[in-house]
């Protein structure tokens, strides 16, 4: 296991939207990113023994706050979350946590805040408290507004992927292996091997890498030499990616901005068989 320092919200992203159409994937995804969110071991979290991990098991971490809609008065489930709902964390939001360094707010089944709650919730992802970190789980991304979408970092944790996954996951271990080592040569000679790739390949390969990166960034995948700065970019550069695929982009794009940007800022991109 590696080790990611949470010295602050910056490094794991203050807004999460994590979709699966299996909507107890995404909250046990949630689930375990609070956790390290709240750990207090301080490397390899979340550690699975400290007081804050104990406590998010048990699911009962005071720093953790699951919002999810409310039962009427009959005791029947309502259809939406509420903009009160979403005011309520907000007022609970600008005060400090409790005992952890964080407090983190697990929306569930996002896509049901009406629009007042979204525009509410949109307000609150615009100038987050340092301290907060939002979660929101959905069966499908694209019922939650535009505006707040584009506040979030946006991870699909479903299991049941594409059908070429098995490849993409392939590939995708071996870019981040070019990654982790920090040496922009590795990376190169990997984009050289693989950008003649057909799109649905890197497609699944562009899936596979964000999940990896997310692992990372969640401190259960050894991060190499790649800070939580860089693993932010790696997470956004491949964001990038996944846009570019939705609007059936030619694959050799894809690599070219990877080619461009994955490598370490110092360094400047070449051909293969160049000379500096
Ligand atoms: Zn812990």
């Amino acid at each position: 296991m590696g080790s990611v320092h949470f010295e602050n919200t910056a490094a794991i992203g203050h807004a999460w939207i994590l979709s699966s159409p299996v909507p107890e994937e995404a909250l046990h995804r949630a689930q375990e990113i609070a956790a390290g969110a709240v750990c207090l071991a301080g490397h390899d979290v979340p550690c699975g023994n400290c007081r804050g991990c104990r406590k998010a098991a048990a699911g009962v971490h005071p720093d953790i706050i699951r919002v999810c809609r409310e039962t009427d008065r009959s005791g029947k489930l309502r259809r939406e979350i509420t903009v009160g709902q979403i005011r309520d964390v907000a007022a609970d939001a600008a005060v400090l946590p409790n005992e952890s360094e964080r407090k983190v707010y697990i929306i569930e089944e996002a896509e049901t805040m009406n629009l007042n709650a979204q525009n509410a919730a949109l307000k609150l992802l615009e100038e987050p408290p340092k301290t907060v970190i939002f979660l929101l789980c959905t069966v499908n991304p694209d019922l939650l507004l535009e505006t707040v979408r584009s506040r979030c970092l946006s991870v699909s944790v479903s299991s049941g992927s594409t059908e070429t996954s098995g490849d993409g996951e392939k590939r995708a271990e071996g870019f981040l292996k070019a990654m982790r080592s920090g040496e922009a040569e590795a990376v190169w000679r990997w984009i050289a091997k693989n950008e003649t790739n057909k799109l649905d390949e890197t497609a699944s390969f562009v899936e596979a890498a964000l999940q990896g990166t997310v692992d990372m960034l969640c401190g259960r995948a050894d991060p190499g030499r790649l800070t939580p700065d860089r693993l932010m970019q790696l997470e956004r550069l491949l964001e990038q990616c996944t846009e570019y695929l939705k609007v059936n982009v030619n694959a050799k794009h894809v690599f070219s901005l990877l080619a461009v940007h994955a490598p370490a800022d110092e360094s400047q991109p070449r051909r293969m068989g160049e000379t500096s």
